[in-house]
């Protein structure tokens, strides 16, 4: 069976009510039928479920719907994709491991590794997304006597940048040194990219983006190796990031779809890329499926389609940014993305506002830079919406001067 099928015939047990749709297991516990089997249970010489911190029926057809199209052995689910980030380092590494990390991260990442890690002593290096196989070899296995890194954390496509991160070249430096692949595939989803296929050995996402897709619930996951995924379960089982079944019952349901509405919002994404691309007024377009991306060739290799996201610069700074948010009439302004809703951000004066001037200027976040997560509405709207405020906001800057 394909993927797609798969994806939606993946179910839960029926119960004895042979209902068609899942069902919602809202249930703290589980009652055990006997005193041996809540000793078996507990004992793991019987598998069910105990207590829905540890395992839950929603939560597991969810895992099982994304450890089968990440092509990974097994998983775990996570309140929010935040809380994978940090379960798969904490449940792996340990005082004096070394972290090599791409710079272009997600802020939260970011804090974890700079802010939370290095106070358990686990020290990192950062690398640029496009570093040469030398540059992450030397950052990997350095001449300075500290030990070769323990876990390689990236994203690819990164965000806002949209850099991309070679997996295969990736995936040959550890087959070499042996450390964790570990990527964070929220942009991409599995539909575009399976990251264990270039050798990584975890795959994460932030569910709360593509997977829901209609921007109503949090939730994570991290799935990948079967030994690896082990201490992740123990740690998450004892400190309770777990994903609620109501979230997981959303989040399986999505699943469904998912194929169905990346195959769009790759197509809207293309379209209205290349719309912009062509505007006058409109200073860079940076999308990975346009031949005018620095790294076209590598995204060609590794992605199926370039994804939802595009990254527009305006000239004219934050006055020109207002003017055009002013003008926009079906896009929202909001932070989130992944959502059946298109969606706009200024990361400058938003979600990398925080970050320190050359920290910006390493991660092309400039005042004039908007992110966009297009939706799934008509293509002709987008552009036409899009178009009339790129327009309406260069005339207004021109009146002005
Ligand atoms: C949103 C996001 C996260 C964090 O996920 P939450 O569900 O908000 O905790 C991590 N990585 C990437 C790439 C994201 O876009």
């Amino acid at each position: 069976m394909k993927k797609q099928t798969k994806a939606i015939r993946t179910q839960a047990k029926k119960s004895q009510n042979r209902e068609h749709s899942v069902p919602l297991y809202l249930t703290s516990s589980f009652a055990f039928e006997s005193a041996e089997q809540g000793k078996a249970l507990f004992e793991e010489s019987e598998e069910g479920n105990i207590y829905s911190r540890f395992s839950n029926p929603n939560v597991s057809e969810f895992v099982d719907k994304v450890c089968m199209l990440e092509n990974a052995e097994d998983g775990i689910a996570t309140g929010t994709g935040m809380a994978a980030v940090f379960a798969s380092m904490a449940g792996l590494l340990k005082s004096g491991d070394h972290l090599v990390a791409c710079r272009a991260l997600f802020g939260s990442a970011h804090q974890i590794i700079t802010q939370i890690l290095s106070k358990w002593g686990i020290t990192h290096t950062y690398v640029d997304a496009t570093a040469t196989e030398a540059e992450w070899e030397a950052a990997i296995q350095p001449n300075t006597g500290r030990p070769v890194a323990r876990m390689v954390y990236l994203e690819t496509p990164s965000n806002p940048g949209l850099e991309l991160v070679d997996l295969a070249m990736l995936g040959r430096l550890k087959e070499k040194y042996g450390f964790i692949l570990n990527v964070d595939n929220c942009f991409a989803t599995p539909i575009l990219q399976t990251p264990i296929d270039f050798g990584a050995d975890l795959s994460i996402h932030s569910a709360t983006k593509f997977m829901d897709g209609q921007g109503r619930v949090l939730g994570g996951i991290v799935v990948g190796r079967a030994d690896l995924i082990q201490p992740i379960r123990f740690f998450a089982r004892h400190t309770g990031p777990s994903l609620s079944p109501f979230n997981a019952w959303v989040l399986s349901k999505s699943l469904e779809t998912l194929d169905l509405r990346m195959e769009r919002h790759c197509r809207n994404a293309q379209q209205l890329a290349e719309a912009l691309e062509a505007h006058e007024d409109v200073a860079r377009v940076l999308y990975p499926f346009l031949p005018s991306h620095p790294q076209f060739e590598l995204a060609k290799a590794q992605m199926s389609a370039g994804g939802a996201i595009i990254t527009i610069e305006l000239e004219g700074g934050f006055e020109r940014i207002k003017a055009f948010f002013d003008a926009l009439e079906i896009a929202t302004l909001s932070s989130n993305l992944g959502d059946s809703r298109t969606i706009v951000t200024n990361p400058n004066t938003t979600t990398h506002a925080k970050l320190k001037p050359d920290e910006k200027a390493a991660l092309g976040i400039t005042p004039g830079l908007v992110r966009i997560s297009v939706g799934l509405e008509a293509i002709d709207d987008l552009i036409s919406d899009f178009t009339q405020a790129v327009e309406k906001s260069a005339d207004a800057l021109k009146e002005q001067v």
